[in-house]
């Protein structure tokens, strides 16, 4: 890890026992959105190495963690070890939901992303594509009035992606934590209150 990684929350993140400083982005958008209450289901998409999943965890939440990577395993969580960009893969989650006795989830949350490149048009477009695999298993898998909150990285097809996949929602919003770094055009999109239908 280089030095300009050793941030505050770096730090932080280890004096917490947190596994990743991630956490308190999620730690953000539960505090001053509600996007989770203490005891939901949640999906979490792109979950390694874990400290979103310690955050839902300490929530009492019910939580279904899926990966392309392992992830060290932490107790009461079912963990899915998956490439969302599978064509098979909201199926396998669907079998990972019945396994679990997950009927539907409260909230579907993503912090997946492939490997950055620097180039900011080509990580804007992956983001993209990984966002529409989430949204698409988000669309299966929710419960009518549940909410999806996804990372991205912010450009031109941004506005686009807002308006294909509002569509299934009530309401939207866009944040950047203060745990993001201020030199990333990374955001996290919030859609609330799943409608199930379109228009
Ligand atoms: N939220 C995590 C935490 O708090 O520890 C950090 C997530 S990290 C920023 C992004 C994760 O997305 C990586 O673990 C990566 O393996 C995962 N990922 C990237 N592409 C994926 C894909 N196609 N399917 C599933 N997971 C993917």
């Amino acid at each position: 890890m280089t030095g300009d990684h050793r941030d505050q929350y770096y730090w932080k993140a280890k004096k917490d026992q947190f596994r990743s400083r991630a956490a308190y982005k999620l730690e953000f958008l539960i505090d001053r959105y509600g996007i989770i209450k203490n005891g939901q289901s949640v999906l979490e998409i792109g979950s390694s190495p874990g400290g979103w999943t310690q955050v839902l965890v300490e929530r009492s939440c019910h939580v279904l963690s899926v990966d392309i990577q392992p992830m060290q395993e932490i107790p009461g969580v079912k963990f899915l070890k998956l490439n969302i960009l599978r064509e098979d893969a909201p199926e396998r989650i669907r079998e990972a939901m019945t396994d679990s006795g997950i009927e539907a989830f409260d909230t579907v949350l993503s912090d997946a992303m492939s490997k950055t490149s620097g180039i900011k048009s080509s990580d804007h477009a992956s983001s993209v594509v990984i966002g529409d695999a989430v949204m698409k298993i988000a669309v299966e898998t929710l419960r009518r009035g549940g909410t999806a909150v996804l990372k991205q990285f912010q450009g031109d097809m941004t506005n686009d992606f807002i308006r294909r996949w509002g569509q299934y929602f009530r309401d939207h919003k866009i944040t950047k934590p203060p745990a993001s770094r201020k030199e990333s055009s990374e955001i996290y999109i919030i859609f609330y209150g799943f409608s199930g239908n379109v228009g």
